[in-house]
């Protein structure tokens, strides 16, 4: 059993992380919220108190912390004695974070690859740049450490494994689909860091095709998908985490990510990188100041946590899979619908933080009841997804899955069981 969480950063996922761990901390104990900013964190804590989120009273504490200074956030650590640390802070904390839980043995979680501050889209598989080097350091220091546990990566990664072990003798294709048809209501606004949001579209898109990796450009490839709820809508090809782990870890010769787009998103987007205003190289003012246009850019836009009262509207996520079940081809889309406003009224945040938060919480309980408690580095899709798919059906991000047979609630348990990680990995590579 491990005990007492420390979440680093206080943005919108940290809001969902922090008041779902408030609804769960009879198993997970204490909760310390650090970020630089300890407003933003006794904000959180305040919101947790005036929604009556906590389960049973208990420990909420506000920590100012720099995530870069690894001996701090290990004395953090040691000092609240926290046996679990969910990481929702910028990506570029990933490394810093991780050494500070390999120094601790507390358990890690993230919901994002990490990324170098001056680098973009660098080699695929990118977890091999940074994650992955790290992962003998985990298994000898016996630390759980789970990468991209939001919902893209994420619970995405948990579909995919899923479908491969329970649906299909062998699957040819994973398209995601990743779709927000909700409204902010103002003229543009991203629904997460705007640093990060544009770092993922400014440049190559990866994805991959008959078993290697394939380059194109963004917005080259468009497709047109009809999904649950939302409808119609246009995606286009993207670059995206979890492709650079599936790609390695499943076997499956095609893995796709496909992202909705507004015309008006994609040709607010166009004008700012045409004007270069989305580029990570620091320029020089005419008054001898050096500034970083990504950064100024991040700047004038709407912080993405206060898009949340207006937002209107559902997000449907999910992978459709393709393959042969008993000599037949077969398709099955295993999916979710979240609800902006319903978000906001239990939690506060929108939609977007709400399916990364909620998963990043699940597999920490997961981690403190023992069941994904492995010891070691591992991608969600090298875990078993039945008891996250069933636990998550119960903590407010329900899924469903639709076949020939028609559509329902994907109640895992009652399914196959799944092989072991190191049978998959065996068989993979
Ligand atoms: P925000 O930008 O809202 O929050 C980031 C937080 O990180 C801020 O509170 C900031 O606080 C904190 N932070 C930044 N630098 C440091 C530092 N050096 N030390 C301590 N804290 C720091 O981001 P979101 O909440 O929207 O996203 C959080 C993470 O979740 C990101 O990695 C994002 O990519 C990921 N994400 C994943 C999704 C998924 O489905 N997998 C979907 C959406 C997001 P302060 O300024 O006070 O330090």
């Amino acid at each position: 059993m491990k005990r007492n969480v420390l979440i680093v950063g206080a943005g919108g996922v940290a809001q969902v992380v922090a008041h779902k761990c408030a609804q769960h901390n009879a198993l997970l104990g204490d909760i310390h919220i650090a970020s630089r900013t300890l407003a933003k964190c006794q904000a959180i804590i305040d919101s947790i108190k005036a929604k009556g989120s906590l389960q049973q009273p208990g420990r909420l504490q506000a920590h100012t912390l720099d995530a870069m200074d690894v001996a701090a956030t290990a004395r953090l650590i040691r000092a609240m004695h926290c046996q679990i640390v969910i990481n929702v802070g910028s990506p570029f904390l990933n490394m810093s974070v991780l050494a500070a839980c390999i120094e601790t043995g507390a358990a890690y979680l993230d919901t994002a690859i990490h990324e170098d501050p001056g680098k973009v889209c660098e080699t695929p598989p990118w977890y091999g740049n940074y994650e992955w080097k790290r992962r003998q350091a985990c298994k000898d220091a016996k630390v759980t450490a789970v990468l991209g546990v939001g919902f893209d990566p994420g619970v995405v990664n948990a579909y995919a494994r899923y479908a491969v072990d329970a649906c299909f003798d062998s699957v040819e294709s994973i398209d995601i689909i990743d779709i927000n048809a909700g409204s902010h209501g103002r003229y543009f606004a991203t629904n997460f860091d705007p640093e990060i949001n544009f770092r993922e579209f400014v440049a190559t898109v990866w994805s991959w095709e008959e078993n290697q990796w394939k380059a194109n450009a963004m917005f080259e490839r468009r497709r047109d998908w009809d999904m649950p709820v939302t409808g119609t809508s246009t995606t286009y090809l993207t670059g995206h985490d979890e492709i650079h782990s599936l790609s390695q870890n499943l076997g499956v010769p095609n893995i796709r990510f496909w992202m909705g787009f507004s015309e008006h998103y994609i040709n607010v987007f166009t004008v700012l990188k045409n004007l270069g205003l989305l580029s990570e190289q620091p320029v020089r003012t005419a008054r001898g100041q050096e500034v970083v246009p990504l950064e100024v850019v991040k700047a004038v836009l709407p912080d993405p946590a206060s898009l949340a009262p207006d937002y209107t509207g559902k997000t449907c996520i999910g992978n459709l899979i393709k393959g042969v079940k008993q000599g037949q081809p077969k398709e099955v889309l295993i999916y979710n619908v979240c609800d902006h406003s319903e978000c906001f009224e239990e939690v506060g945040s929108q939609a977007i933080s709400y399916t990364a938060g909620v998963p990043a919480v699940a597999a920490a309980i997961l981690i403190a009841r023992g069941d994904w408690d492995v010891g070691e580095m591992a991608n969600v899709e090298e875990l078993d997804p039945k008891p996250f798919i069933a636990l998550m059906n119960r903590m407010g991000l329900i899924t469903r899955i639709q076949d020939a047979e028609g559509d329902s609630v994907l109640e895992p348990e009652q399914h196959v069981a799944c092989e072991s990680m190191e049978r998959r990995r065996a068989n993979a590579r």
